[in-house]
């Protein structure tokens, strides 16, 4: 069994840098450990949390309960075909060095996904995209130990029930498991999306042509542009997701505001960026001393130094309240919110 260890600080296991404590803490680094764990009556009664690499997480206060912080290991070619290979990741793995491995290997998918922070293990939870790419359309299956028993299950690609950053792991199954590997089909002959328009111009710039090494590049070069560095501010990415509308409620405010960016968002449906409409409601570059919001991009809330989770909690109450006054549309958090 592993150390569990009492009154650890979070500040380092989070990218928001908040200090917020668990009462118990223990890493595993294979499931058997979990599961050893999991199993044993001694802890039934204690509250679970999985944490990764702690890049979609907003810690409102103390933790009371065991943080179990998933540190599997290993990358395995599980199967083969002439088109594509199984690749089975351990959830600890590191997300953005799990893309950089699979193109060292020349297996396309994942590059448009490319330095997204966090684990493996909490990739498919909230379905996690950029460029024009999901993880789900790389997905296989994934492992994972019920919370409550230590069992262990398999979830296909039609049990995760992905959604735009979400899954059944958001909804029926939110705080039920453990994530311990997860499968992705990766293809030996590519199919590349450059369809996301700065990836294109991006590519222009570096006088590239277009190959899973190049889209990968291009897309870092993208993102270290636009981001903040959580090492350097902290914060937790886009903190709502972009609201999806029904056509007749987006043409009120098209008609008060004709420059609205907008995108289709399915069968009669619209999709909204939320940092327009934050941004619109005047909350770009907020700065409350010890937290704000970005000054380059609205959707991201921010650890200025010594702030509080509830503080930002607050803050995004605030934005939310607003974007419903002015627009008659609720926003949804994309942040985990973690002890609310
Ligand atoms: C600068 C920045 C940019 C980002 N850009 C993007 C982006 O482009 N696209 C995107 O989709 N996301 C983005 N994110 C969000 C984040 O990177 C992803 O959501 C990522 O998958 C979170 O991984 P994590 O390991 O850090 O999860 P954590 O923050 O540790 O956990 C997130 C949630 O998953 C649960 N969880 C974590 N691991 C497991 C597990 N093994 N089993 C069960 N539950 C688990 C936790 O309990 C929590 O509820 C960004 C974040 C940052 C800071």
């Amino acid at each position: 069994m592993p150390r569990i260890q009492e009154n650890i600080s979070l500040k380092a296991y989070n990218t928001f840098g908040l200090d917020a404590k668990a009462r118990w803490f223990m890493e595993i680094t294979h499931p058997y450990q979990g599961q050893e764990f999991l199993m044993d009556n001694v802890y039934s009664g204690l509250s679970k949390f999985v944490l990764g690499g702690g890049s979609n997480v907003l810690l409102t206060g103390d933790v009371d309960g065991i943080v179990i912080k998933n540190n599997i290991l290993g990358k395995e070619v599980v199967r083969e075909s002439d088109e594509h290979i199984w690749l089975e990741a351990g959830g600890g793995e590191n997300w953005h060095e799990l893309v950089l491995f699979t193109l060292s290997q020349n297996w396309g998918g994942i590059e448009n996904l490319s330095l997204i922070p966090g684990s493996v293990g909490a990739a498919p939870i909230q379905n996690i995209g950029a460029y024009g790419v999901e993880i789900k359309d790389v997905f296989d299956s994934l492992r994972a130990l019920n919370l409550a028993t230590g069992q262990e299950f398999i979830f296909t690609h039609s049990d995760c029930n992905f959604g735009y950053r979400d899954s059944v792991f958001k909804r029926e199954a939110k705080g039920r498991y453990l994530i311990t590997y997860v499968t992705l089909r990766l293809d030996k002959k590519h199919k590349l999306n450059t369809r996301y328009g700065a990836i294109e111009a991006e590519l222009e710039a570096m006088k590239a042509e277009p190959s899973i090494h190049t889209i990968s590049e291009a897309v870092i070069r993208i993102r270290q542009s636009k981001l903040p560095d959580p090492a350097k501010i902290g914060n937790a990415g886009s903190f709502f997701k972009n609201p999806v509308i029904r056509v007749e409620d987006f043409a009120p405010i098209k008609e008060s505001y004709p420059e609205v960016p907008h995108y289709p968002g399915g069968e009669g449906m619209i999709k909204l960026p939320a940092a327009w409409l934050i941004q619109t409601c005047g909350w770009k570059g907020l700065d409350r001393g010890t937290y704000g919001v970005h000054d380059r991009q609205a959707l991201v809330l921010v650890n200025r130094g010594g702030a509080k989770g509830a503080d930002l909690f607050q803050l995004s109450e605030e934005i939310m309240d607003s974007v419903r006054e002015k627009f008659g549309i609720s926003l949804e958090r994309e942040v985990n919110v973690i002890g609310k």
